[in-house]
């Protein structure tokens, strides 16, 4: 029974970070790697954060069912500003689209 509920509970976590990868791709933002600032670091956790703690995981489904590429997020994406932020990071470096 508590194997059951921890599965549940790791697939609901993973099927909303998938939402999150998702939503970052969509928006033209690149996950970390090696050379990641500590700013940026701190805006992909707080995206975590935000993505856990979101309800709005069926309209993000809808919306992300129908993006296009390069498109902004959401307003009703509790992470619109940290894309925004990560987007405007990447732009500075000469990263992003
Ligand atoms: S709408 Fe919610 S679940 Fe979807 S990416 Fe934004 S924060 Fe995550």
């Amino acid at each position: 029974m508590t194997q059951n509920v921890l599965e549940t509970k790791v697939g609901a976590f993973e099927a909303r970070m998938l939402l999150r990868r998702r939503m970052l791709g969509v928006a033209g933002v690149k996950e970390a790697n090696q050379h990641t600032s500590t700013a940026v670091e701190a805006e992909l956790r707080t995206s975590v954060i935000n993505c856990f703690n979101c309800d709005n995981d069926a309209s993000c489904m809808d919306w992300l069912a129908t993006a296009r590429e390069g498109v902004l997020p959401p307003y009703f994406c509790q992470n619109h500003d940290t894309i925004m932020r990560l987007k405007a990071m990447s732009q500075s470096k000469g990263e992003s689209k």
